[in-house]
């Protein structure tokens, strides 16, 4: 059965989409920077009655990353992964004008070099393989958002690494793809103010916040044998959210 990596897995978006995926039948490795995965790995594995493993990972950093990979293909004995969900994610909003080095540092080491970092770990058994598919987190904000520079420009950013990235690995059976959450009922909005997130919600033609399964069903989705001929889509999972 097919292996899959989830970042940011023990929360939200990815702690769903682990349930989701190990309910399908794949191996889930569980990475997140946060030690509660390990457990969180346990409690899928039980719910699922499913192979998932929980690993800590810091996906910003390359020796972090690199050490994750390897730890993988030893605990799994495997010298591969198929499938890759690039979705660890975190927000350090705020004006521009108040904006710090170290706010947007963080954000864009997190999302766009945690991107990269994971990305680089399994491409090249994904190229011998010739099979792999990537999933990677953008976000709605990608065409910007007030207080979210830093965030709105590392989500544009993906855009751009998901469709160069479709172009290069196409040739090698390796289908690469984003998708857009709109407003998504996780702990990253769970402080946004009452106030705000009705305004919000009455931009959204459905009328209501995702919820992580939402999302994690079109993760589901592209992983898939029916999704074999999309590659380089950027796909909104909104609720038909007008910004
Ligand atoms: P969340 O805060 O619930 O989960 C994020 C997870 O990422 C956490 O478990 C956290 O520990 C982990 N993480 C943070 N930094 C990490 C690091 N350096 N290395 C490894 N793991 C790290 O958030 P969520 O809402 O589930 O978001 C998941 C993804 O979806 C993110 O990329 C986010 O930007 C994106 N997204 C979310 C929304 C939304 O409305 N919730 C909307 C658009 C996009």
């Amino acid at each position: 059965m097919k292996v899959a990596i989830v970042t940011g897995a023990g929360s939200g978006i990815g702690y769903a989409t682990s349930i989701k995926l190990a309910s399908k039948g794949y191996t889930v490795v569980m990475g997140d920077i946060s030690k509660d995965v390990v457990d969180k790995a346990e409690k899928v594995a039980s719910l699922t009655k499913s192979r998932t493993l929980g690993l800590t990972v810091d996906v910003s950093d390359w020796n972090s990353c690199k050490e994750f990979y390897e730890n993988i293909l030893k605990g799994l004995n495997i010298d591969h992964v198929d499938i890759l969900v690039n979705n660890a994610g975190i927000i350090r909003d705020a004006l521009f004008v108040k904006m710090t080095p170290e706010q947007w540092d963080q954000v864009i080491k997190v999302h766009l070099y945690g991107t990269f970092n994971c990305t680089k770990q399994v491409i090249d058994g994904m190229i011998k393989q010739k099979w792999g598919r990537i999933i990677n987190m953008s976000s709605a904000s990608w065409q910007g958002n007030i207080g979210q520079a830093n965030y709105s420009a590392a989500k544009a950013g993906i855009i751009g690494f998901t469709k160069t990235l479709a172009r290069e690995l196409g040739k090698y059976g390796i289908t690469v793809n984003a998708i857009v959450p709109g407003f998504i009922d996780t702990p990253m909005t769970a402080s946004v103010p009452d106030k705000v997130k009705k305004i919000i919600i009455d931009r959204i033609p459905l009328g209501k916040m995702g919820t992580p399964e939402d999302v994690a069903n079109v993760i589901s989705f592209l992983c898939s044998d029916e999704a074999s001929y999309l590659t380089g889509d950027i796909i909104d999972v909104t609720g038909g959210l007008v910004l």
